[in-house]
């Protein structure tokens, strides 16, 4: 059939560009020594920032909520599957934040989808960063908003867009930028959305638990309060270990959320279990500056070490810490001949960054040591 052969030219296509994607298998707990493949490894690759995703206590919460409540919650959120756990979350995450409410989503691709489908219309006019998360994009397509973009942290630009555009308006940006590791202008940003009367949404995924000195994100790291950003997206399958996502605001604007959001309304609730194990992450996180030191040192020495060996580094304070590379087949090259070497680290090609950007990126974590760091310095310096 027609169809079936335009997908697999799609595929070989992929597979000439260099693009094609392919999937390892965990083998172990995610963390930093991880079995991938039956073969153990040194990860650079995941978004457990703070090595809550295999800790005990958080591990223990699950457990115990599953032997009280089972697995599933059974239900969505706004038929019977709203547990007192999600509930509780709830609360404390509003309270974190400093918002007035926070409701929870099963996933932070859903959360953006939820929230800015919710709230925006076709005769509404969506401005986002060129860089945003592909959920973000995906959430303002859904909604059928007028789009525009804005070149990556470009306040001229966006206020431009701004000037342009005379409907009721969402400015949207990721706070830390998934694949650059840079970080948004927010104070700027907000200056310039009261100025001309718009509403600003963060996404802070990345932000989250790594930056403030609670671990609340760059928000609140900047100080930014309910009237400067009135919707923060916090994901909790990244600093905190679990799974899941929030967003933050003002109790009309989730009351709001939850009456008229369908990825909201029409998916089972996730399971209780991933509620409380996500409250213990949340006391960890709040309590977890030894965890951030160690982060921000484990990134400061990175830097130090993996420049003096001539890789291009972004500008990057955070725990996403890009090698430019370039081309796709360098990018897939070096991160094979890691591999070779025990060494986990993706390749990012397009189209989830811009056609000869292909990158590898490295994420560190609280877990890190500087000798883990020494033997990534050592490999790196055998394929430069
Ligand atoms: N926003 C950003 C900035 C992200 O990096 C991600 C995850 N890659 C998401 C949203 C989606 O979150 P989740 O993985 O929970 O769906």
């Amino acid at each position: 059939m027609k169809q079936f052969s335009d997908i697999s030219a799609a595929i070989e296509k992929r597979k000439n560009d260099q693009l094609l994607r392919s999937r390892v298998q965990l083998h172990s707990a995610q963390g930093i020594r991880v079995v991938i493949d039956g073969q153990p490894m040194l990860s650079f690759c995941s978004n457990d920032y703070l090595g809550l995703a295999n800790h005990p206590l958080v591990c223990e919460a699950m457990i115990a909520s599953i032997k009280k409540v089972g697995v599933g919650a059974g239900a969505s959120h706004l038929i019977d599957g709203h547990h007192r756990e999600h509930e509780q979350l709830e609360q404390e995450l509003a309270a974190f934040m400093v918002r007035e409410r926070a409701l929870l989503f099963s996933t932070g691709y859903m959360a953006n989808l939820g929230v800015i489908a919710a709230l925006m219309t076709r005769h509404d006019t969506i401005i986002q960063d060129k860089l945003n998360h592909a959920s973000l994009i995906d959430g303002g397509i859904l909604s059928q908003a007028r789009s525009l973009r804005y070149r990556h942290n470009d306040l001229e630009h966006l206020e431009q867009c701004l000037a342009s555009a005379t409907s009721k308006k969402l400015v949207v940006t990721d706070g830390v930028f998934s694949m650059d590791g840079d970080c948004a202008p927010l104070t700027d940003i907000a200056q310039l959305c009261s100025q001309y009367g718009a509403w600003l949404m963060v996404d802070d995924a990345h932000g989250l638990g790594t930056l403030g000195d609670n671990g609340a994100g760059l928000v609140s790291q900047l100080g930014l309060d309910s009237k400067a950003v009135p919707l923060v997206i916090g994901t909790l399958g990244k600093a905190f270990g679990t799974s899941g996502a929030f967003v933050a605001g003002d109790a009309t604007t989730i009351e709001y959320i939850l009456q008229y959001s369908r990825p909201y309304t029409y998916t089972t609730a996730s399971p209780p279990s991933v509620a409380a194990a996500t409250r213990e992450s949340l006391k960890l996180v709040i309590n977890g500056q030894d965890r951030r030191a160690q982060l921000n040192q484990n990134i400061a020495y990175f830097r130090a070490k993996i420049s003096s060996l001539g890789f291009e580094l972004m500008s990057s304070s955070t725990a996403i810490q890009p090698v430019l590379v370039g081309a796709n087949e360098r990018a897939l090259q070096l991160s094979k001949q890691l591999k070779e070497q025990g060494i986990l680290v993706s390749a990012i090609r397009p189209p989830t960054v811009p056609k000869g950007t292909a990158r590898l990126r490295f994420t560190l974590s609280a877990d890190h040591t500087q000798a883990d760091i020494d033997e990534l310095y050592d490999a790196l310096r055998l394929v430069v």
